[in-house]
C-alpha cells in the first residue's frame, strides 16, 4: 500500500465515528425520511383497516393482529450498536436491505441512497412485506411462545389465516409439506439445529443437555419459523443463503409477500383509478420489484431452493401473482403472467 492509501486508512480508523454521522446524514435526508415516512403510514393504516374489515380472521385473532401492527414503527436512521452492519458501510460495502426486528422495521443505508431511484410501488411492495413479517405466522407463534408451556400447542397461525397459509403452500389437505410450492422444516434441520444451538451453551454436559432441551421446545411451539443449520452460511454473500443442507419452512417469507402485495396491491389500485400510476408506469413498477427481489435471493432459478426464501421468480410468479388487487394494479383483470401454465392461484388473506 503506499502512503496516500496507508493515509486514508488510517484517518478513517481514526474518525470512524466522524465519517459514520457524515455517511448517516448524506443519506437520510429530509426529503427521504418524508417520503418514507409518509408510504410506511398509508400501508401501516391500510393493513389496520384491511383486518378490521376482514369476515375471514376470527375475531379473537384480531385483537393480537391489531397490537402486532400498532407497534411496528419505522426506524430511521437504525442505532447501529442495535443492527450491526446496517447504519454505515461495511467491509463488504453499504446494506441495501431492509428489515423488520421484532417490529422496528429498519431502513440500511444503502436502501435510503437508493431511493431516489425507486418507484413508490416498489418501495410500498418492499415495506408491505417487512409490515407484513409483524403478523407473519412465525412471528405469532414467537409471540404466544413467549408465555406458553413447553407442551402447548403452538399458535393456530393456520386458523388465523385459513384460506392464505394453506393457498401459498399449494399442498394436499392434510399433509400440506408434501408436493407443496413451500418447503417445511425436516426433522434433520430441526435437530442440527438444536444440537448447535446446545454446543454453544456454556457450562458441562448437565447445561448442554438443558439448552438442548429448552431449543427443542421452542421449536415445537414455532413449527412456522424457519429452523436448520448452515454453518458455512456468508453474511458478505446473500445467496449463500439458498446452499443451506436441509429445507426450512419458507411460509413466514412467501406469506409476507402475498400479505404485502395485497395491501400494496390496493394502494396501487387506487392509483392506477386515479391516473396516477399508468401505461408504461405499471410495467416500469413490475419491472423493478421483480429486479429488487430476483437479484436479493435466487434470480432466474426455475425451482425452489433451501433458502427461507423462495427465488425471486416464484416470488413474483407464485407470491405476488396470488394477489388479484396486485395483478390488477400491474396487469388489469385477471392477468395469467405467460411463464406459468394456468397461472397462479388466487388467495385471501383479510
Ligand atoms: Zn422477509
Amino acid at each position: 500500500m503506499g502512503t496516500a492509501g496507508e493515509c486514508a486508512a488510517q484517518l478513517k480508523k481514526t474518525y470512524a465515528k466522524e465519517i459514520q454521522a457524515i455517511e448517516t446524514k448524506l443519506a437520510y435526508t429530509p426529503a427521504r425520511i418524508a417520503r418514507i415516512t409518509h408510504l410506511f403510514t398509508l400501508l401501516k393504516d391500510r393493513t389496520i383497516e384491511k383486518i378490521e374489515k376482514s369476515a375471514r380472521i376470527p375475531a379473537e385473532s384480531k385483537m393480537i393482529l391489531f397490537a402486532k401492527v400498532s407497534q411496528t414503527e419505522l426506524v430511521l436512521p437504525p442505532n447501529d450498536d442495535e443492527m450491526p452492519g446496517c447504519g454505515h458501510t461495511t467491509a463488504i460495502g453499504p446494506s441495501t436491505d431492509i428489515a423488520n426486528f421484532d417490529g422496528q422495521v429498519t431502513a440500511c443505508i444503502g436502501f435510503m441512497a437508493n431511493l431516489d431511484r425507486a418507484s413508490d410501488a416498489d418501495i410500498l411492495v418492499s415495506m408491505g412485506h417487512e409490515i407484513a413479517h409483524s403478523i407473519d405466522p412465525c412471528a405469532l407463534e414467537s409471540e404466544f411462545a413467549k408465555f406458553a408451556k413447553p407442551d402447548a400447542a403452538p399458535f393456530p397461525s393456520e386458523a388465523t389465516y385459513p384460506d392464505v397459509v394453506s393457498c401459498l403452500r399449494g399442498g394436499p389437505k392434510g399433509a400440506p409439506c408434501q408436493n407443496s410450492n413451500l418447503h417445511c422444516n425436516t426433522e434433520k434441520g430441526i435437530a442440527d439445529k438444536c444440537n448447535e444451538y446446545s454446543s454453544g451453551v456454556e457450562g458441562d454436559a448437565t447445561a448442554k443437555a438443558a439448552g438442548l432441551k429448552e431449543c427443542q421446545d421452542y421449536v415445537k411451539l414455532t413449527p412456522s419459523c424457519p429452523w436448520g443449520s448452515n454453518p458455512k452460511k456468508s453474511l458478505a454473500d446473500a445467496s449463500s443463503a439458498r446452499v443451506d443442507p436441509e429445507p426450512v419452512s419458507q411460509i413466514r417469507e412467501s406469506f409476507s409477500d402475498f400479505v404485502g402485495a395485497e395491501v400494496a396491491g390496493t394502494i396501487l389500485e387506487e392509483q392506477v383509478r386515479s391516473g396516477k400510476l399508468r401505461g408504461q408506469d405499471r410495467l416500469d413498477a413490475l419491472i423493478g420489484i421483480a429486479a429488487d427481489f430476483a437479484s436479493l435471493h435466487g434470480r432466474c432459478e426455475d425451482g425452489n431452493s433451501n433458502d427461507v426464501h423462495q427465488p425471486g421468480k416464484l416470488r413474483i410468479n407464485q407470491n405476488f401473482f396470488s394477489s388479484a388487487s396486485f395483478a390488477n394494479a400491474i396487469c388489469g383483470k385477471n392477468p395469467t403472467p405467460a411463464s406459468l401454465p394456468g397461472g397462479p392461484q388466487k388467495c385471501s388473506a383479510f
